[in-house]
């Protein structure tokens, strides 16, 4: 009947248990990083002289050292997910050459890879920057390539595309691999969430790769559009908006490699 309610709500209360929270995994994940890093040094100084080592402890140092490095790579995560929580801005924007970026990530991507063949298919606008953090960037975007590779059978197809159209710049993934239930892909930004856990761990996946890409998109005004199919395949497409381009040059030059 013409009126408007106006509510307000004292939240405080939430913002510091939300403040003692991140501090807490920040504070632990600090703590944690040198012991683990004294560990990891010992345990693969004494698998390099295994010959002064009884013969029974081999297995049993191997398991260590795996195990150590995946804390290692979770307090890592870690920490950088505690920093991109600092804020929900880049304070410091400059211009971010993201075609050359995606031709070093694809080329890490191939040096990293076991022999599993993929098919990688790039088609990038090359005169397409925006502006933002680069290391931030480079670790989301790199998240999604390795991603694709972990969760896609040997000699699968990986597509990456960077364009531009009316509604802004668009970075996307595109795998056939095995692809993820429709009810999962709601919860795939949360932290340590794994469609298939024991898969993801066996695979040194420590499930905050998602969790940090999504803070480093809010962080940039992004936002994060997922696609998927189970048997067919997925896309993850970083959405940037209009005010994010750094040149605006209509007619773009495309670069295809495969
Ligand atoms: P993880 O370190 O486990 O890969 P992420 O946060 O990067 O953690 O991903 C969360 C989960 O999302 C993964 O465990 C996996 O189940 C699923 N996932 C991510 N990318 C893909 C993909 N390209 N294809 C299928 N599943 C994926």
């Amino acid at each position: 009947n013409n009126q408007r309610l106006f509510v307000a709500r004292d939240i405080t209360q939430l913002h510091r248990t939300n403040r003692i929270r991140s501090d807490f995994v920040a504070n632990v994940s600090h703590e944690l990083k040198t012991p683990i890093t004294v560990l990891r040094s010992y345990l693969e100084t004494m698998s390099g002289q295994q010959e002064l080592c009884p013969p029974t402890w081999k297995n049993g140092l191997q398991q260590m050292l795996d195990h150590v490095k995946r804390m290692q790579n979770v307090v890592e995560d870690l920490l950088t997910l505690s920093k991109l929580e600092q804020s929900n801005h880049v304070e410091e924007r400059k211009p971010v050459v993201v075609s050359a970026m995606i031709t070093d990530i694809h080329r890490l991507a191939k040096n990293l890879e076991d022999h599993s063949e993929h098919i990688f298919v790039l088609e990038i606008d090359t005169n397409l920057e925006i502006l933002g953090s680069t290391n931030e960037l480079f670790s989301c975007f790199s998240n999604l390539v390795f991603n694709a590779i972990h969760y896609t059978e040997a000699r699968g197809v990986i597509e990456i595309n960077w364009y531009r159209d009316e509604s802004g710049a668009h970075f996307s993934v595109t795998d056939n691999g095995q692809g993820i239930p429709a009810e999962k892909i709601p919860r795939l930004t949360e932290r340590f969430y794994r469609v298939d856990r024991a898969r993801t761990r066996a695979l040194g996946g420590t499930g905050l790769g998602l969790a940090v890409v999504n803070h480093v998109l809010t962080r940039h005004d992004a936002t994060l559009y997922i696609e998927s199919e189970v048997g067919v395949g997925s896309t993850f497409r970083c959405d940037f908006p209009l005010e994010s381009m750094s040149n605006n040059q209509p007619d773009s030059a495309n670069d295809r490699t495969a």
